[in-house]
C-alpha cells in the first residue's frame, strides 16, 4: 500500500446521482491506480439540509456500484469538538473575528466580505458562536497557488475574491470551510479529487490548514457534469438519483465520461471487473478539466472545446 490517501465526503442531503457518482468514481479511481486507500466521510453537519436516511441510502448506493471504501465511515456530526478546538486554536492567533452583518448587508457586498467587524472586539473564549452571530477568518493580503492535478496551476487572492470568510454559521453551525479541512488532516488524505464547483473553495481551505499548522493535501478538480441549461448536476437541478437496478450500466457511462472507453468483451461485465479494468487504465487527464453537457436521458450532448 502506499502512502496515497483519498477520500470522497458526500453530504447527506439526498441520494447520490449521476454527477455525484461522476465525481466519487474518479477520486476512486485514482486513489486504487495509485495504491492507495479510499476513505469515505459524510458530512453531516448541516442538519436544515439533510434528508433522513439519505447517509445510509448514499453508502448502500456506493456498495451496489462495487465502491467499496477502507476502514469505517467518518460522521462529521461526531466531529464536533475537533472544529470547537480549531476554531480556538485561529482564535489564540488573532485570526478570527465575530459577525454580526445583516443578510441584507451581506447580500450588497456580491460575496467579497468587505471586515466591516474586523475592528470589534474579539471572541471571547467563554462566548458561545450564536451569542456574537457568525465567526469569521481573517484572509490573507498574500496570493494562495497550488499546482492542481487536473487544472495545472491556480492562483486565487481571497482578500480580493472573498475577503474574510465563516467559519463558524451564524446559527452556530461549523461551515464547510473548516471542518473539511480539520478532517482532511485529521485522515491524512494526500489527495482530494472532487468537482470543479469547489475549486474556488480549495483556496480557503489552503488557508485554514497553513494556519492550524497542518498538512495541505493535494488537489485535483474535474469538471462537473451539466444539464443541458449548463447547471450542474445536483439536487437543486432536479437531478434524479441513480437507477439502483442498473449500477454496471451507471458505472459504464461515468467511465466513459471519464475518457475511458471499456472494450467490447466486457459488455455485460460485473461492476467489479468494470472496476478493475477501469483501474489499470486510468490516467488523470486533461480531458477531465473539458465540461460535459448532458441531455435528459443523460447522453453527452457537447465537449467543449476548454482543453
Ligand atoms: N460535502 C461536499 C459536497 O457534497 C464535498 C466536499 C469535498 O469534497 O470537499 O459537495
Amino acid at each position: 500500500m502506499s502512502s496515497y490517501v483519498g477520500r470522497f465526503a458526500p453530504s447527506p442531503t439526498g441520494p447520490l446521482h449521476l454527477g455525484s457518482l461522476y465525481a466519487g468514481l474518479a477520486s476512486y479511481l485514482d486513489a486504487r491506480a495509485n495504491n492507495g486507500k479510499w476513505l469515505i466521510r459524510m458530512e453531516d453537519i448541516d442538519p436544515p439540509r439533510e434528508i433522513l436516511g439519505a447517509a445510509d441510502t448514499i453508502l448502500h448506493q456506493l456498495e451496489n456500484h462495487g465502491l467499496h471504501w477502507d476502514g469505517k465511515v467518518l460522521y462529521q456530526s461526531q466531529r464536533l469538538a475537533s472544529y470547537e478546538a480549531a476554531v480556538q486554536t485561529l482564535r489564540d492567533k488573532g485570526l478570527v473575528y465575530p459577525c454580526q452583518c445583516s443578510r441584507a448587508r451581506l447580500r450588497s457586498l456580491n460575496g467579497v466580505y468587505d471586515g466591516q467587524c474586523r475592528s470589534r472586539q474579539m471572541l471571547r473564549s467563554t462566548a458561545r458562536a450564536n451569542e456574537v452571530g457568525a465567526i469569521r477568518v481573517k484572509a490573507p493580503e498574500t496570493t494562495i497557488h497550488w499546482l492542481d492535478i487536473i487544472q495545472g496551476r491556480c492562483s486565487f487572492e481571497l482578500s480580493s475574491t472573498c475577503g474574510d470568510f465563516v467559519i463558524v454559521r451564524k446559527d452556530g453551525l461549523v461551515a464547510y470551510q473548516l471542518a473539511v479541512s480539520v478532517d482532511d488532516a485529521y485522515q491524512n488524505i494526500t489527495h482530494v479529487i472532487r468537482g470543479d464547483d469547489l475549486l474556488e473553495s480549495t483556496p480557503r481551505q489552503i488557508h485554514l490548514l497553513r494556519q492550524l499548522d497542518l498538512e495541505v493535501p493535494n488537489y485535483g478538480h474535474i469538471s462537473v457534469l451539466k444539464n443541458r441549461q449548463g447547471d450542474k448536476l445536483s439536487k437543486q437541478s432536479f437531478a434524479p438519483a441513480l437507477r439502483s437496478s442498473t449500477p454496471g450500466a451507471n458505472i459504464e457511462q461515468c467511465l466513459m465520461l471519464l475518457g475511458i472507453d471499456i472494450p467490447e468483451d466486457l459488455a455485460g461485465a460485473t461492476v467489479g471487473e468494470l472496476l478493475q479494468w477501469a483501474i489499470r487504465h486510468w490516467t488523470i487527464s486533461p480531458v477531465l478539466r473539458a465540461s460535459k453537457l448532458l441531455d435528459d436521458g443523460h447522453n453527452v450532448r457537447e465537449n467543449s472545446q476548454e482543453l
